[in-house]
């Protein structure tokens, strides 16, 4: 069973097997959490994006997917990428987001990382509201079975923290 813990703080600090990006679809950088794992974690991911891109993702990650690289600098040995839906008031797009979690779930089971550092995937530029946004992170992190012995959410600022310590 996994454990979830909530600190607050930068993910890329994060002493853990995986940190998980609030990437974009080009896996290319851009800002937030995906500004800082590029700028502290160097070249070295972006390196290994390009090549993904270049393979298995020509068409760039999918929203909901998630993909591993090397952390490169960061103390973490592995960033996985996921895609955060964008916030929409017209469209239901929960599954989405909840899919992120599953996905890196996943992919940490694969690269057997057993303890797991997230952010708050879509709460930042993609415009989720945090309340709701750390309900789905929270319920399917424990609604998905896997070998992780702890998610720990790093939690940028007083309300997200307030948010998923709701939510838990
Ligand atoms: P998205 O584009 O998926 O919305 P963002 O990176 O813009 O992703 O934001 C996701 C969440 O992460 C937001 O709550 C933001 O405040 C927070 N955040 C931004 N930088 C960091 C960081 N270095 N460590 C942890 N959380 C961060």
């Amino acid at each position: 069973m996994t454990d979830i813990t909530l600190v607050h703080g930068d993910i890329t600090e994060q002493e853990v097997d995986a940190i998980v990006n609030a990437a974009n679809s080009s896996l290319m950088g851009g800002g937030g959490v995906d500004g800082a794992v590029h700028r502290r974690g160097g070249p070295a991911i972006l390196d290994e994006c390009r090549r993904l891109r270049a393979s298995r993702f020509g068409g760039g990650l999918p929203t909901g997917y998630a993909v591993a690289t090397t952390a490169g600098e960061l103390p973490a040995d592995w960033v996985i990428h996921t895609v955060g839906p964008v916030y929409s008031e017209s469209e239901d797009r929960s599954a989405l987001l909840a899919s992120c979690y599953r996905e890196s779930l996943r992919v940490a089971d694969e690269l057997g990382a057993r303890t797991v550092a997230f952010p708050a995937v879509s709460a930042g530029i993609y415009g989720w509201p945090i309340r709701d946004a750390a309900r789905i992170a929270v319920g399917t992190v424990l609604n998905t079975p896997s070998q992780v012995v702890e998610a720990r959410f790093v939690l940028f600022n007083e309300d997200a923290y307030a948010a998923f310590e709701q939510a838990l």
